[in-house]
């Protein structure tokens, strides 16, 4: 079975100390990871050290950061290197997420770039895509989300394609309350597998875990995640609540 995913991103929220505690509590309550199922941390840069020290004894658990750039390094002031999260133990990172693409003008050539060094230094790119209200609207969903896997991710091998994770996420359902119904989702999602298998083959694309994003709390991540087409979710919000967040990792098929 393909891996299933609870990823968590604080985004730009906790102080060092409330993130510890947050770790904490949430490491402390019951779940199981069976050998298919990870949780991750995308945690704030300052905390990467930290959180990868309070998970390193733990099985399918990892922490990611939530950007890094597209030159391995040098005088790019403010930047963090792919290397330089290696020497702190990640393993994983967030990509384009949409307050990335809208806030720092993150185009899809410059995150395939970021993929690429990623991909070059074993480091896992969550890979985020999504439409706006206006394109959903407009029912152009299909038409945007595969423009956006074209141009940051289609020159990839078949070996290194199967090392993304992708995260789907309706911008018009992030931070809103407003969760795309589990028929949107799978919907979706079947949409982008099937982007996937045109590319690279039916086998590939069955490998490839493809997160839902957008709203997730613990009364609807086991519906949203029931979805064959569904490995679990990347959660804003509700990952700052231990117990959501917890339930939220019990909810992974
Ligand atoms: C996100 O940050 O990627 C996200 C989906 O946020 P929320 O769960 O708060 O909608």
């Amino acid at each position: 079975m393909r891996k299933q995913i609870a990823a968590a991103n604080w985004k730009m929220n906790l102080t060092l100390q409330q993130g510890e505690k947050l770790l904490d509590d949430i490491i402390a309550l019951p779940h199981q990871l069976s050998e298919h199922q990870q949780a991750v941390f995308a945690v704030p840069f300052p905390y990467l050290a930290m959180a990868q020290q309070k998970i390193a004894e733990k099985k399918n658990v990892f922490v990611a950061a939530q950007n890094c750039y597209n030159k391995k390094s040098g005088a790019y002031t403010g930047e963090t290197s792919v290397e330089m999260l290696l020497s702190v133990g990640v393993h994983h990172v967030v990509l384009g997420h949409s307050e990335r693409r809208e806030y720092f003008n993150e185009s899809n050539q410059f995150l395939g770039e970021k993929v690429d060094i990623c991909l070059a230094n074993n480091v896992t790119p969550i890979f985020c895509c999504g439409e706006a209200l206006s394109v959903r609207e407009a029912n152009g969903q299909n038409e945007f989300v595969a423009k956006q896997l074209e141009e940051s991710l289609f020159h990839l091998s078949t070996v290194q394609i199967q090392e993304v994770v992708i995260a789907y996420e309706p911008i018009w359902a992030i931070g809103t309350g407003k969760t795309a119904s589990s028929a949107q989702a799978q919907e979706i999602h079947a949409f982008i597998r099937s982007q996937f298998a045109a590319k690279y083959g039916d086998a590939v694309a069955n490998n490839i875990s493809i997160l839902y994003g957008g709203s997730v709390k613990a009364n609807n991540a086991k519906e949203l995640f029931s979805q064959p087409d569904v490995d679990g979710g990347l959660v804003g919000g509700a990952s700052l609540i231990a117990e959501e967040f917890n339930a939220i990792i019990n909810s992974l098929k």
